[in-house]
């Protein structure tokens, strides 16, 4: 392309000499003179018109690029709208200054961090240290704020570190799961204390038996062995329940399908319990009609309900009182109602007697051969029948435990 350039550069100075020539043959100096110089001109203005074009035309790639319009993903309005919608708390930051918030964080934090100090607006000793520390972009391990935003609270809060010095953290609040896991751990220490504790009496007279070497008489012999029967027979009744619970808890998010009565279900856990050798057994009183009551449910596990109610009652009422077991349809729900006269429970005890192990009176609960299980376990056998569970107690007079399940169909 130079080559061409030059060609022409070269070709109107040739037109330049040419208009000399001629003017030498007959023109005068002046116009000699004007030719020469008009020449001269109209070729450096060619070739400076041509040359710059070329090159840009010509070496694209070489071209430097333009000047890109610095972007901020902080500052764009969708990301914004995506942020509102996170359920968690979401801050934007521009080098430690809080440039967004979303709902959540603006709930946690309060509506005047942004344009805070990020470390002011998350009052926290870890978190002010580790945001001191951050330069490079990446996304950064989550780190725990223990104690936070309140004592016993912990949340995890996770940077993500962009270019230019721009952070987006997003903080989750950690606290149920935590007290899932404390449950969880607190569940497992109750029931090895609650094995140990017969095991340890089981292994002590066994013990005892076998230093007397045979020469234990018949009485002691029996007395041992009755305390030994007893303590394994707790042992047994803890198991069971133990296995109850896990299995309901196993089944909670199955919703049952077969049909099933539920007067007939109350009808033979009555008969079951009366044929028993429970020293009340004769004081169940049942108050129903012959009328059938459909509910979708799981036959063993509302036997088990049923059960659990009605041995309560007979547990903790007055011996030679009644145990009445009433069961009514109220509209579209069946209402099964079990009423004792006994010692009744104080209303501070009354929230927390579905949890597992949770006794108003543990000695009392023991002699009577309770696991403190029964009552969590009608709890998670109500709610996967969709059922409401109530519990009334007037202290010196007695109690009623209902529960209410839709009826099918
Ligand atoms: P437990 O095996 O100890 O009976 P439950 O879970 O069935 O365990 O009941 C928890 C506690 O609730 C019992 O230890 C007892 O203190 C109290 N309770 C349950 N039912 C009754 C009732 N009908 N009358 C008085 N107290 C009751």
């Amino acid at each position: 392309m130079f080559d061409r350039l030059s060609s022409l550069v070269v070709a109107l100075t040739l037109v330049a000499v040419a208009a000399i020539f001629a003017a030498l043959a007959g023109g005068d100096a002046l116009t000699i003179a004007l030719l020469a110089l008009t020449g001269a001109a109209a070729a450096a203005l060619v070739y400076s018109a041509l040359a710059s074009p070329a090159v840009a035309q010509t070496h694209p790639e070489t071209a430097p690029a333009p000047d890109p319009a610095p972007t901020s993903l902080l500052r764009h309005p969708d990301f914004a709208l995506w942020a509102d919608q996170e359920e968690e708390p979401l801050l934007g930051c521009d080098g430690n200054i809080v440039t967004l918030a979303n709902d959540a964080a603006v709930r946690l934090l309060g509506r005047h961090i942004v344009g805070a100090d990020v470390r002011t607006a998350i009052r926290h000793p870890a978190a002010t240290e580790w945001l001191s520390g951050i330069d490079t972009p990446g996304s950064l391990e989550p780190i725990n704020l223990i104690d936070f935003p309140r004592p016993g609270q912990r949340w995890t809060m996770r940077i993500a570190a962009l270019s230019g010095g721009q952070k987006i953290l997003f903080l989750a609040d950690r606290s149920a799961i935590d007290a899932a896991d404390r449950m969880r751990s607190d569940f497992v220490a109750n029931a090895s204390h609650e094995l140990r504790t017969p095991l340890a009496a089981i292994l002590g007279y066994v013990e005892t038996l076998q230093d007397m070497n045979g020469e234990a008489d018949g009485a002691t012999r029996h007395r041992f062995l009755s305390i030994i029967e007893r303590e394994a027979r707790r042992m047994q009744r803890l198991v069971i329940d133990l296995l109850s619970i896990s299995r309901v808890e196993a089944d909670r998010f199955r919703r049952p399908t077969a049909s099933v009565d539920l007067t007939a279900i109350v009808r033979a856990t009555i008969a079951q319990l009366r044929d028993s050798e429970n020293p009340r057994a004769q004081d169940i009183a049942a108050a129903f009609d012959e009328m059938t009551l459909p509910i979708l449910g799981d036959e063993a596990q509302l036997g088990q309900l049923v059960h659990n109610i009605i041995f309560n009652a007979m547990k903790y009422g007055r011996p030679d009182t009644p145990v009445t077991v009433e069961l009514i349809r109220e509209g579209r729900r069946a209402r099964l109602s079990v009423r004792d006269e006994g010692e009744g429970i104080s209303p501070d005890h009354l929230p927390r007697l579905t949890e597992r192990f949770y006794r108003v009176d543990e000695a009392r609960s023991r002699s009577v051969g309770g696991t403190g299980l029964g009552l969590a376990i009608v709890k998670h056998i109500s709610e996967r029948h969709q059922g409401q569970l109530d519990i009334e107690s007037e202290v010196g007079k007695g109690t009623r435990v209902s529960v209410t399940f839709p009826l099918a169909g």
